[in-house]
């Protein structure tokens, strides 16, 4: 079992002991904004972990929740102030945002030094070639979960499945940049077991329960599973888990749902060489490669000051 949990309280001990010794040496506090808009309750979740591992690590934090009505005018300018005041080091809008607001010139908008999720397209386009970048925190913490358990990545058959800007092709680009030899799959690949199969290194990035069973994977592969997915039904555990439900059926009766992944814990378990658990894999590494991309970019940003 690849435990997410070790290898994010090491990031974020380095993270603070750099933290301390920047503010020791220089009396610089890197500092982090996040900005919500609207009530999403699970936005509001995400927002509180990212400011709570703020507070642990030492880097100092503002919270901007603004109404649903929030145009995309105001949210640039907020954005434009941000990107101007000297203090603020790392800037990030928690996505979704509501219908209404273009997504794309809000990213846009966002000065690429302080862009600490990685999505700024001059990001985008340095991660692609090759250049040093900030780059999204979920595929850069798998990075560092795989160095972590020492999974060989050069020469590996690796398979991402999932396309999306946030996962699947920033985690393609930084296993290329690795010296994989890389497939992405997505709903239009036409034999998804047949390629998953292949794969020594399998990243699954879909956001569908269970998608990814016995016979997507390849034994003794290591098996990344990025999904998040709430079930709110016994049957959908009893399917999920098999005889292995018990616990979770607890769970769900005692909060009203419970969080699994894209694959079959007992595929994996019993198929796979190494893979991660839902919750405790991948999950809390991406808080923990925000804190490394803010302080990354106070140090950048400040040394060219
Ligand atoms: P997304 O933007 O919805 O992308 C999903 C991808 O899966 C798409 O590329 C889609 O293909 C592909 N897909 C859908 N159905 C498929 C199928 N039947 N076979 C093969 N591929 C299929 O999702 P995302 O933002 O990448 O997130 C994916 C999952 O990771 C979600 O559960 C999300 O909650 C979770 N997540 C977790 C973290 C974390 O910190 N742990 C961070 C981010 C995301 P097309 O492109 O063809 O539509």
């Amino acid at each position: 079992m690849l435990e997410g949990a070790v290898v994010a309280n090491q990031i974020k001990e380095n993270v603070k002991t750099e933290v301390q010794h920047l503010s020791a040496s220089q009396s610089i506090v890197p500092c982090l904004v996040a900005i919500r808009v609207g009530e999403d309750p699970a936005s509001a979740v995400y927002v509180r972990n990212k400011i709570q591992a703020c507070a642990e690590v030492g880097i100092r934090s503002e919270h901007h929740a603004l109404p649903e009505t929030t145009t995309t005018g105001e949210l640039l300018e907020l954005i434009r102030t941000l990107n101007a005041r000297d203090d603020v080091d790392g800037i990030l809008t928690q996505l979704p945002l509501p219908r209404h607001v273009d997504e794309t010139l809000v990213i846009e908008e966002i000065d690429p030094r302080k862009d600490v999720d990685g999505f700024h397209p001059i990001n985008v386009g340095r991660l692609a070639l090759g250049r040093s970048a900030f780059v999204p925190c979920t595929p850069a913490g798998i990075i560092e979960l795989l160095d972590y358990y020492q999974v060989p990545i050069r020469g590996a058959d690796a398979c991402v499945v999932g396309r999306s800007q946030i996962v699947g092709r920033p985690m393609a680009q930084l296993l290329l940049q690795r010296d994989a030899t890389v497939t992405i799959c997505h709903s239009r690949t036409r034999d998804l077991a047949a390629t998953t199969r292949q794969a020594d290194l399998l990243v699954v990035a879909i956001g569908r329960a269970g998608m990814i069973g016995a016979e997507h994977i390849k034994p003794g592969a290591t098996v990344i599973d990025v999904g998040m997915n709430r079930l709110t039904r016994e049957e959908e555990v009893l399917e999920m888990f098999g005889d292995a439900a018990e616990k979770r059926i607890e769970v769900l009766a005692k909060r009203g749902a419970t969080l699994v992944g894209d694959v079959k814990p007992v595929a994996a378990m019993e198929i796979a060489g190494k893979f991660t658990p839902v919750p405790g894999g991948v999950g809390l590494l991406t808080v923990a490669m925000l804190m490394k991309n803010t302080l990354t970019a106070a140090k950048l940003r400040r040394s060219e000051n």
